[in-house]
């Protein structure tokens, strides 16, 4: 360690010395462990954070007595190690100390071109990075002792001072604008929004350039053993061969393409021993970093040096085949690979992706309630939804709101984008049940239907049939069709999820609606159902008309005539939700919105409910506005409707009773789960019990065969919650709906939320949007509420979550602390949750184990 009372102090990475990432960097410990490895790693000095941070406040380094390490003539280079790479960082100086003497001398010992090449880059990078001139004045790319001195005189002409010709000076200025660039508050939201804490610092790195030229082969490269991309095993880089060609240092290409050299050999068959030094490096790192580095070499003179090495840069494809490979290998633990995996990332797997690398003109923005991406037409209405669907061409369905009639549309669309709405909107939560990319609450555009326009903040108008892209994960809406990433279930995503399942202590099940939301559910491993909607059931075209029927019955007995002919049809789909989920639990909950919502809005649809009922227009409106209610969300509907008419739960729980009965004749008996929605007092759920079980009763006789049945509530009024002691003694299941009791607990519309969402959690008044993140300290006090008195009553009740948040990590984490039985979320969610359940595990085993 080099001390000096006054000034800032450094440490040369030895194998000794105490360097660690929280003082130095990832890069600084990276390259240690290189040191320790016997890896032929040039001579680095590490600069800490707070060391760096004084510079930039100001304090001296002493950067001859720094350079002094680095013998008589010292060429080095400078680059930023932060806690994480992926946080970004100043750009890497490299050729400090190059000046006017050393370039004569580099001339006489490497010949003019090579010497021009690295004086002309020094001179650009620290006019550029360090004095920050405008770029554009240097950009002359050939080096020539012409274009060297242009590049000198331009320094000279911009800052009225001769290109500084002391190394000294050169690393302290080099120092000096790296420590401030990582203060710039722009750089600071930058790494902020990567995910780094406010107070993230930086370190330094100065180390002995090894310039990669000489006589005999020469040359500077980079190598990685995995295609970052899919973690795939595949040699990748960039060599760049001095001593064949001529002023190869100057070119400037960053990417990566196979590795050859610059006469386009292959380098493996003309330095086959380079090769086999580099892949030994490469083992030597998986090994014993446990982890696939990027490496960056010089070869001088046929000496190998590595200058650096970093974690592959990888895509969340990339991320979790590496870490299966590692643990296959038995490299690393498979808890360890579970940890390495973002859950949030893994959503990215599930669904098309728009290549993050592609150009994409982005033309209004929202939130992302459902992620994936997709392109095609745009249609702004359900029935031209189905039209194209019917045509075979991908469409986005457009709507200022969804509501149910929309979910035909929905069905048919490759994507929904609506005006409003906020996470847990009808569009959002529908979209997400059926892997449909979308973006709600764009309020930036305009959809003017009777003018069939789309009128973006610009004043861009968009018609149907115009092509655009929606991103559900970014929240963006993009003209025109842009590159994709295909989904990726592939094995490495198989065997990451069997581990997470092996290492979950929390149940993760489905909201699955349909037939195909539950084979969804079974391909991503869920437990069972969690909520099943069953109203979703009676939008189908041929079901939507008995509703109507339905609701316009004359009294209870016509009433129970028509749901005789939707009987059937609902036993029919829980007949199929339980053998496609093969004996794993399945919830069902009762019919839960208000009726008014099965009817026609617009004129043109009134005239055609009417033409079909065979009624006047007039009764079809006196109906409709007998229905109609001022907040239909707090009104007539859940147990409220169940209980004012009962006829329609019958018809349901018939329904599962006799569905329960014909699943258990094939295989392992059925117990199916019955649910009640927006119960909020314990003589609702006492009357509907009733009702159920003398049902249970009636169909055990008429069939003469016995099945068992578990009724469970809903909780998802405040009331519910602080009544749950009163209501679990009826209830064998608590299963909190978050999205309607966030709705109550705050008293704000989960349907309109989405118009001032942005600009309240903007202006820090919510954190997070409360729909999207479970609000632990209001509504979260509720459910720990619910969850204490309903155990208070009957210690084995089930408890659950299945409102949206259900899948988020930290919703996860508080059930598990509050020890909730399962979760249940979206199907696509399900490997997401199941994964953060498992990272959740592993890092802190549930009290009661
Ligand atoms: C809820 O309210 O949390 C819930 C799951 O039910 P829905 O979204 O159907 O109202
Ligand atoms: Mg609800």
């Amino acid at each position: 360690m080099q001390k000096h009372a006054d000034i800032v102090d450094f440490v040369e990475i030895t194998a000794e010395e105490h360097i660690s990432v929280a003082h130095h960097g990832m890069r600084a410990k990276c390259l240690q462990r290189l040191v320790r490895l016997d890896l032929p790693v040039p001579r680095t000095v590490a600069l800490s954070f707070d060391a760096v941070r004084r510079i930039g406040l100001g304090e001296r380094v002493d950067a001859r007595d720094l350079l002094s390490l680095f013998g008589p003539a010292p060429l080095v280079s400078v680059r930023p190690s932060s806690e994480n790479t992926e946080w970004g960082g100043p750009a890497s100086i490299l050729n400090i100390g190059m000046n006017d003497a050393r370039h004569a001398q580099l001339c006489e010992t490497h010949g003019q071109a090579a010497a021009d090449a690295v004086y002309l880059r020094f001179i650009q990078s620290f006019a550029v990075h360090v004095a920050r001139l405008d770029p554009d004045m240097f950009e002359e790319d050939d080096a020539t002792p012409e274009s060297v001195r242009a590049a000198l005189d331009a320094y000279a002409e911009e800052t009225d001072e001769a290109f500084p010709q002391d190394p000294a000076t050169q690393l302290l200025e080099v120092l000096r604008s790296m420590a401030r660039a990582w203060g710039a508050t722009t750089a600071r939201l930058l790494r902020q929004a990567r995910g780094a804490p406010a107070d993230a610092g930086l370190g330094l790195l100065v180390q002995d350039m090894a310039l990669g030229f000489g006589t005999g082969e020469s040359g500077s490269g980079v190598i990685q053993f995995v295609d970052g991309a899919t973690g795939q095993r595949k040699i990748i880089g960039r060599y760049l061969s001095q001593s064949q060609g001529r002023d190869a240092l100057n070119r400037r290409d960053g990417s990566l393409y196979l590795i050859h050299d610059d006469r386009g050999e292959a380098l493996e068959d003309r330095l086959p021993d380079l090769i086999a030094r580099l892949k030994r490096v490469g083992d030597t790192c998986r090994i014993n970093l446990r982890e696939e580095m990027q490496v960056d070499f010089t070869l001088q003179a046929g000496e190998l040096k590595i200058l650096d090495a970093v974690r592959v840069p990888r895509t969340a494809r990339g991320a979790v085949r590496i870490a299966v490979m590692l643990a296959d290998e038995g490299i690393i633990p498979r808890e360890e690979a579970l940890t390495r995996i973002e859950p949030r990332a893994v959503s990215e797997l599930l669904h098309r992706q728009v290549d993050p690398s592609g150009p994409r003109n982005v033309i209004a923005h929202g939130i992302a309630a459902s992620p994936g991406a997709a392109t095609g037409r745009l249609v702004f209405g359900s029935a031209a939804a189905q039209a194209s669907a019917a045509r075979g061409e991908p469409c986005i369905l457009v709507r200022r709101e969804t509501t149910p009639e929309d979910i035909r549309g929905m069905h048919a669309a490759a994507a929904v984008m609506t005006e409003r709405g906020g996470m847990t909107s009808h569009a959002a939560v529908i979209a997400r049940g059926l892997g449909v990319p979308c973006v709600v609450g764009v309020s930036d555009i305009r959809l003017v239907r009777r003018d069939g326009v789309l009128i973006t903040a610009d004043g861009r108008k968009l018609h149907e049939g115009d092509i655009v892209t929606i991103d559900g994960t970014s929240g963006q809406v993009i003209l025109g069709p842009v590159k994709m990433l295909e989904p990726a279930l592939d094995d490495a995503f198989k065997a990451l999820m069997n581990w997470a399942e092996d290492a979950c202590d929390i149940g993760v099940r489905a909201n699955a609606d349909t037939p195909a939301d539950a084979q969804t559910a079974r391909r991503f491993g869920a437990d069972g159902i969690g909520l099943c909607r069953t109203e979703h059931m009676f939008f189908e075209e041929d079901r939507l008309t008995v509703m109507h029927e339905m609701i316009f019955a004359a009294g209870p007995d016509d009433r129970a005539a028509v749901l005789e002919r939707l009987l059937p049809m609902q036993r029919d789909d829980f007949h199929r939700l339980f053998e496609i989920m093969q004996g794993l639990p399945v919830c069902i909950r009762l019919f839960d919105p208000p009726l008014h919502e099965f009817l026609p809005q617009s004129r043109e649809g009134v005239r055609e409910l009417a033409e079909a009922l065979g009624l006047p227009v007039s009764d079809v409106n006196r109906r409709v506005q007998a229905l109609s209610e001022f907040n239909p969300m707090l009104g007539m509907r859940g147990v409220r409707l169940g209980i004012a008419v009962p006829e329609i739960y019958d018809m349901q729980v018939r329904a599962i009773f006799e569905a329960t009965i014909e699943s258990s004749r094939n295989g392992a008996p059925v117990v199916p789960e019955i649910m009640i929605p927006l119960v909020s007092a314990m003589r609702e759920v006492e009357l509907v019990k009733t009702r159920i079980d003398s049902l249970a009763a009636a169909v055990r006789t008429e069939r003469g065969v016995d099945f068992d049945y578990r009724l469970g509530v809903m909780v998802e009024t405040p009331r519910a919650a602080l009544r749950a002691h009163e209501i679990a003694q009826y209830a064998a299941f608590l299963s909190f709906g978050t999205n309607d009791l966030t709705q109550m607990t705050y008293g704000l519309s989960r349907d309109d939320a989405g118009r001032f969402m942005g600009s309240y959690v903007k202006q820090g008044v919510f954190a997070e949007d409360p729909f999207h993140i479970l609000d632990t300290d209001g509504v979260g006090e509720l459910l720990l509420m619910g969850a204490e008195r309903g155990r208070q009553a009957r210690p084995d009740v089930v408890l659950s979550i299945c409102g949206e948040h259900g899948g988020n990590s930290e919703s996860i984490d508080f059930c598990r602390r509050a020890g909730f039985d399962y979760v249940s979320c979206s199907p696509f969610r399900v490997p997401v949750a199941r994964l953060a359940a498992a990272q959740l595990a592993l890092g802190a085993p549930r009290l009661s184990e």
